[in-house]
């Protein structure tokens, strides 16, 4: 049995190295996961980090897929990308080559140790709520 196809809304961020390739990459791969379609992208936003070291500014930018995997698969593969491109969990909230955060998965509330959707610190970032409002008018 095809599994239905839910509409899931991710945030994409990057302050390290060249920053604009760094989100093209996260976002190719992103196509390559199965099970996993990419639908659009909202425009890409300069901000600057919130909390954390002191550090450059991010390009960030959210983009909507669907996808036939659940939300704990989903993010698996998210690390996977992050992992793969550069990303070193060395400093809580420092800097990042690419940072890969699911913000909504269709109306599922998730709540476990390390998923939480809708994701919590969403609504207090400017920009995620810009790139969504562009998306989801
Ligand atoms: P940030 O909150 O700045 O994105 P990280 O990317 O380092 O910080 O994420 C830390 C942890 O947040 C991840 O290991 C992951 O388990 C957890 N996490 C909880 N909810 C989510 C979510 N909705 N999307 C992505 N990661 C999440
Ligand atoms: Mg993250």
């Amino acid at each position: 049995m095809k599994r239905k196809n839910t509409s899931v809304y991710i945030g994409v961020g990057s302050n390290l190295g060249d920053r604009k390739a760094n989100i093209a990459k996260a976002i190719e791969l992103v196509k390559l996961i199965k099970g996993v379609e990419l639908k659009r992208s909202s425009s890409i936003y300069e901000t600057e980090p919130v909390g954390g070291p002191p550090q450059g500014d991010f390009l960030n930018g959210v983009f909507e897929i669907e996808t036939t995997l659940n939300p704990y698969r989903l993010l698996e593969e998210l690390q996977k990308i992050e992992k793969h491109l550069g990303r070193k969990r060395t400093v809580k909230n420092g800097p990042r080559a690419v940072d890969l955060d699911i913000l909504l998965f269709g109306k599922r509330k998730v709540e476990s140790k390390n998923l939480k959707i809708p994701h919590p610190r969403m609504c207090k970032r400017e920009f995620v709520l810009r790139g969504l409002k562009e998306l989801v008018p």
